[in-house]
């Protein structure tokens, strides 16, 4: 059961139901209310930031450290899937020793020990991030869906991994205002959406204090014609690197397995990892490093700008 590539879906962030069932539980209840209070705060303090836009910038923070880092997030690791495009592509960051921001499905994680096992290979190496419960678009889902399903997420992480996440990676990039108090309510702090998040770059944070951490680009892209797969160039996702790394301290690339799979004559992802994809992003990390930069986590990357 695969998902598509998604890199480029529309990943808006104001769509989405906002209902509020009533909950047994009264601490809940207030600790809620304070939480949405937070919120609509937000909300009302960025007014029409809030809506998606390409053009905006939010500049690096006077006080923060310059990362000079990228972080690299691979999104849709899950159990019994093209096994061994996934495999490839997390051998990389292990025989490399290179940070790897793992984004897992966890309604689909924690069986499979060929994936869950090359996970905890990269020990220290890896973040772990949830990429939804199931892949679905948070924006769409209610308020107490967002919550249920995020705390069985962090929930399963801590079960199978022995830690929890910090960091949520949404599917298709959608969230909303709910997504965030949710993601709080959980304990993770970062997220990592596209660039129609218009709040306030990382090392600052939103009222509700967590940290949006956008991706710069995407390896693998889906064609003009919403099927085909294709790649981004070494020199394409350097120069989006270049421009966010001036502009904020850091960047964010965005991989998935279908970006180092081989594919039939009929455009069909096969269980099959492509040497030439796999050997192209090497080098493309190969020069990050040659030019100086750092591939960190983004909790590392976190950690770095606030040392100053
Ligand atoms: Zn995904």
């Amino acid at each position: 059961m695969g998902f598509g590539p998604t890199p480029q879906s529309n990943d808006l962030m104001s769509r989405g139901s906002e209902r509020y069932p009533s909950v047994q539980n009264f601490r809940k209840i207030l600790m809620m209310m304070a939480v949405v209070a937070a919120a609509a705060m937000l909300l009302l303090a960025t007014g029409p930031a809030m809506l998606p836009s390409h053009a905006q910038h939010s500049p690096v923070n006077a006080n923060a450290a310059n990362c000079n880092c990228v972080i690299i997030r691979v999104d849709d690791i899950q159990d019994y899937w093209k096994q061994k495009p996934q495999i490839a592509l997390l051998d990389i960051f292990i025989n490399d020793s290179a940070s790897l921001s793992v984004g897992m499905v966890m309604n689909h994680f924690g069986s499979d020990p060929v994936i869950v096992n090359k996970v905890k290979e990269g020990g220290s190496l890896f973040e772990y991030g949830i990429h939804g419960w199931d892949h679905v678009d948070y924006a769409t889902l209610s308020a107490p869906q967002q919550q249920e399903t995020i705390s069985k997420a962090q929930a399963k992480m801590e079960s199978v991994m022995g830690r929890s996440a910090k960091v949520f990676l949404p599917p298709y990039n959608g969230f909303d205002t709910n997504t965030l108090i949710a993601i709080k309510l959980s304990g993770l702090e970062i997220i990592s959406a596209s660039k129609a998040d218009a709040n306030p770059y990382a090392p600052a944070n939103d009222t509700l204090g967590i940290m949006h951490m956008p991706q710069s680009t995407t390896y693998g892209f889906t064609g003009s014609d919403g099927r085909s797969h294709q790649w981004r160039t070494i020199e394409e996702m350097k120069s989006a690197v270049d421009a966010d790394i001036d502009a904020r301290g850091w960047a964010v690339v965005t991989i998935h397995p279908q970006d180092f799979a081989t594919y039939d004559e009929n455009g069909k992802m096969l269980d099959l990892a492509d040497r030439e994809r796999l050997d192209t992003f090497k080098a493309f990390m190969q020069q990050l490093r040659e030019e100086g930069k750092t591939l960190a986590t983004f909790e590392r990357a976190v950690q770095t700008m606030n040392r100053e």
